[in-house]
């Protein structure tokens, strides 16, 4: 089945483009029922405008099922307005410390005092 509702965007739904356009794009899993909305602008923040919608997420990031994650893209309409449809915004990045468990490996050998209590 074909979820595109024109062709007229050329080849490809980039990101950029529906996001100049002031498009939503609207994402729903199959496997735990969560769908989201998005701004394609902020969509194309986070992702880059030469991302393409249905290669945006690729699988659902909630419970990480790829099987039928679905992304589509849309026009807003008057109903988003009165059916105060949520969109989830892009509010920026959030900075988080990575860290890795690895085997101790000394800088240097610890110091062997020649004239310790033995010296002498
Ligand atoms: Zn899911």
């Amino acid at each position: 089945m074909s979820n595109s509702p024109s062709t007229h965007w050329g080849a490809q739904p980039f990101l950029g483009k529906l996001g100049n356009a002031g498009m939503l794009v609207y994402c729903k899993c199959y496997g735990c029922r969560k769908s989201r909305t998005y701004l394609a602008s902020d969509l194309a923040k986070c992702f880059g405008a030469n991302r393409v919608v249905g290669e945006i997420f690729g699988r659902c990031p909630y419970c990480d099922f790829g099987g039928n994650w679905s992304e589509r893209y849309r026009y807003p309409s008057h109903d988003d307005v009165i059916n105060r449809t949520v969109i989830r915004r892009f509010k920026g990045w959030k900075h988080t410390a990575i860290w890795a468990d690895e085997e101790y490996s000394a800088p240097e050998p610890p110091e062997e005092k020649p004239s310790g209590m033995w010296g002498g």
